[in-house]
Order: C-alpha cells, then sequence, then structure tokens
C-alpha cells in the first residue's frame, strides 16, 4: 500500500518538474525579450547607451598573453547637423524618419561586427572593435559623404550633414576618457563648418611629448 502511495508520489513529482521545466523555458524566452528590450533604442533599433556600454565592457577586459597591435576598439561619435530646424521646418515625423534613415545609412557601411548605437537625441556612437583610427577615419568619412549624398524625404528632398569625432582606445584610458576626447574633436568638427571629421588626438600631443 505504502508502495503505491510512493508510485503515486513519484508521478506527481515528475508532472511537477515537466511543469516547471515548461515555464522555466517561458522565463527564460521573456527574459531574453526585456534584455534586447533594454538594450535596444526602439526608434532606430540601435543599441541604445546601456547595450553600449555592455559591449564596451566586453572589449576593454584585457587579453593578456597575446600580442595585439591593434586598440580594443575604436569610437566614431557623429551628430547630426542643425538637426533643430528638421524638427523646427518639418515636424517631429520627419526628425523620427530622418533618424531612422541615418540608422539605416550607417548600418550599409559598417563591417558585420561593428555596433552602432544612438546616444541620445540625434547623435550616433560606431564601435569599432580592433580597429585603427586611421581605419575608423576613413570609414566616418565614408559615411559623412553617403549621408551627404542621401536623399532623406524623397517626396519633399531634406538635406542632411553630419559632423563627426573619431578616436582609439589608448592603452589604460576609460571608455569615458576616450569619449572625452573623442567628443572634443566632434566639438571642432562643428566650429570647422561642420559636415567634416576631426580624429581625437592623443591627449599626451597636446602637452608637447610631456608624458605623466
Ligand atoms: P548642431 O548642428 O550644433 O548639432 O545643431 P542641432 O540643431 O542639431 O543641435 P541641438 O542640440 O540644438 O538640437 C538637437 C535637436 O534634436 C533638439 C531636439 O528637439 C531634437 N531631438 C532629440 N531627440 C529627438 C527625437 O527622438 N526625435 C526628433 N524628431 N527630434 C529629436
Ligand atoms: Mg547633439
Ligand atoms: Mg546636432
Amino acid at each position: 500500500n505504502r508502495l503505491r502511495v510512493f508510485r503515486k508520489l513519484k508521478i506527481q513529482d515528475e508532472k511537477v518538474i515537466l511543469a516547471l521545466n515548461e515555464s522555466n523555458k517561458n522565463l527564460v524566452k521573456e527574459t531574453d525579450k526585456f534584455r534586447k528590450l533594454s538594450t535596444v533604442d526602439a526608434l532606430t533599433q540601435s543599441y541604445n547607451r546601456f547595450g553600449i556600454d555592455q559591449i564596451v565592457s566586453t572589449l576593454i577586459t584585457p587579453v593578456k598573453d597575446v600580442a595585439v597591435d591593434e586598440p580594443p576598439f575604436s569610437l566614431i561619435l557623429l551628430d547630426i547637423d542643425h538637426f533643430k530646424r528638421v524638427n523646427d521646418t518639418r515636424g517631429h515625423d520627419t526628425g523620427d524618419r530622418v533618424l531612422k534613415n541615418m540608422a539605416k545609412i550607417i548600418n550599409g557601411s559598417l563591417r558585420e561586427g561593428d555596433y552602432i548605437g544612438r546616444w541620445g537625441g540625434e547623435e550616433f556612437v560606431i564601435i569599432l572593435p580592433f580597429t585603427r583610427h586611421e581605419f575608423a577615419m576613413a570609414l566616418a568619412e565614408k559615411i559623412r559623404i553617403s549621408v551627404s549624398h542621401s536623399s532623406f524625404e524623397p517626396e519633399n528632398p531634406l538635406l542632411i550633414t553630419v559632423s563627426v569625432g573619431v578616436g582609439s582606445l589608448l592603452s589604460d584610458e576609460s571608455f569615458a576618457d576616450l569619449f572625452k576626447r573623442v567628443d572634443e574633436a566632434l566639438y571642432r568638427a562643428k566650429e570647422r563648418g561642420r559636415n567634416c571629421c576631426i580624429v581625437a588626438e592623443p591627449q599626451f600631443v597636446d602637452y608637447l611629448g610631456a608624458k605623466f
């Protein structure tokens, strides 16, 4: 009799385990969905800040015992020129379409393994793993030209340009410090008259070779 009760309980347990497995699978799916939602920008389907931060932290982890002569990654920062005017003259929906198309154009120029993100408003970041700043600059120029030749809003054409800052991570540099340098380069590109790319100099160059 006891044995029968035991068997019954066992069958019951197996059912419970099966049900738990099933609900666990669903939870994993849900988690994947929310993980994606938390790292991707809904408007442009590119990464958001959080997504880019996560990518950067995986790239910054030092690779030991490997002779590398490439930086962990290069950073390109692009800011749409006079974007406020687009919103003011054509409305916010047109502005949103321009942002979506911008992400498409940038994506069209990237290699597999490169990452694009929307950093906020009308500013995009590109992360190019194991890429020197010379190559990053060539790619930035290609994107800049491609944007300026693209027909945004073909029904009622709109000329769009971007200003760009470029740089690559120095050894022992944090992402925040690289970002600051590249943002300064972008600022200089705006000052120079927009629709151009500028490479950020390593800081020590500004100090005439004085290392510290
Ligand atoms: P600059 O050439 O100096 O970069 O000028 P700008 O007008 O592009 O820069 P500013 O920072 O003055 O304006 C950015 C504008 O971007 C202001 C804001 O309304 C608009 N913007 C930010 N996020 C969005 C968005 O998600 N959709 C739309 N349509 N507009 C946005
Ligand atoms: Mg801006
Ligand atoms: Mg702008």
